[in-house]
């Protein structure tokens, strides 16, 4: 019975750069019966710089109940669809999840045929802890959401990621900084893969500030990153700070920052760091 449907491919596709097709991707989309395609006009453009001609179908955010069905029909047909995005991976803040949802609760084989993605790839370069992490896709328009929003994420421990247009972005800095203060390190990731591809780091009203002075970091695409809530934080971590200074008046950082572990119950490296970030450092 499974062997009668064909097969849905997730595929990948760049984010920028096009040299970051991969070998297989390639071969898929030229393989495969038909693509589905978020914006057909933009996937176009990708198929005709691989030199591929798979036809087409369109399958975005406003069709996508009504394409899944279609598209699981030319599956029971036992026809093969790649599903893409116009940009990364497709069903990471892009169509797809009611598509493969169904194709895996009729036994239909989903394959995913992995590459970018604008969150993993600004992490992996961010230079923020990458051991834990939340991704939170698009924050909410208006301020009243966007605040509580960020209030739901105030205690996570891993580093929070989201997706902000650029244009928005220095209203997003401030209502991040209204409610999870201005002591975080944050990272925009900007234009990843591409020309103008940009790394700024620093806390919301610095970045926010960096922003005001060159609009044209208000332009092209933007992955925000903000560092998880500090574990000295969760010790008492006013105190902690305040121990902290006095040794690190005596002592160097390191060793200022063992010593208060050890007093206050923090965390000798959140300590550390915490200690750098307050130019405590010698
Ligand atoms: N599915 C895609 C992925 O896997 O990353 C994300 C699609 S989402 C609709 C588009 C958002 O991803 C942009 O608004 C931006 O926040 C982020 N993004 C995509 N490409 C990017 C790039 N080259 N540089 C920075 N951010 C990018």
């Amino acid at each position: 019975m499974q062997q009668e449907y064909g097969i849905l491919y997730v595929v990948a596709t760049p984010i920028g750069n096009l040299g970051d097709i991969s070998e297989r991707a390639r071969r898929i989309l030229a393989e495969v019966d038909c693509i589905a395609a978020e914006d057909t006009r933009e996937t176009k453009r990708l198929l005709a710089h691989l030199g591929i001609s798979t036809p087409l179908l369109a399958y975005h955010e406003h069709n996508e109940r009504a394409a899944a069905e279609r598209l699981l029909e030319t599956l029971a047909e036992g026809r093969s669809i790649a599903l893409v995005s116009d940009a990364g991976t497709p069903l990471i803040s892009d169509p797809g999840y009611p598509l493969v949802s169904a194709a895996r609760a009729r036994g239909i084989r989903v394959v995913p045929v992995p590459g970018p993605s604008a969150l993993i790839c600004a992490l992996s370069a961010s230079g923020l802890p990458s051991d834990r992490f939340l991704f939170l896709g698009f924050p909410p328009r208006t301020e009243t959401q966007r605040r509580a929003w960020f209030d739901g994420v105030k205690d996570e421990p891993g580093t929070l990621i989201l997706y902000e247009s650029p244009k928005r972005a220095v209203a997003t800095l401030a209502d991040l900084e209204a409610v999870l203060g201005d002591g975080r390190r944050l990272v925009l990731a900007r234009e990843l893969t591409k020309r103008f591809e940009t790394f700024l780091t620093g806390s919301p009203s610095a970045l926010r500030e960096r922003l005001r002075d060159d609009p044209e970091q208000q332009l092209g695409e933007l992955v925000m990153l903000i560092e998880g809530r500090r574990e000295a934080a969760s010790a008492d971590s006013a105190e902690a700070l305040r121990v902290l200074a006095i040794l690190a008046e005596a002592l160097p950082l390191a060793q200022a920052a063992a010593l208060t572990a050890r007093i206050t119950g923090g965390r000798k490296n959140a300590l550390y760091r915490l200690g750098l970030e307050q130019g405590l450092g010698r």
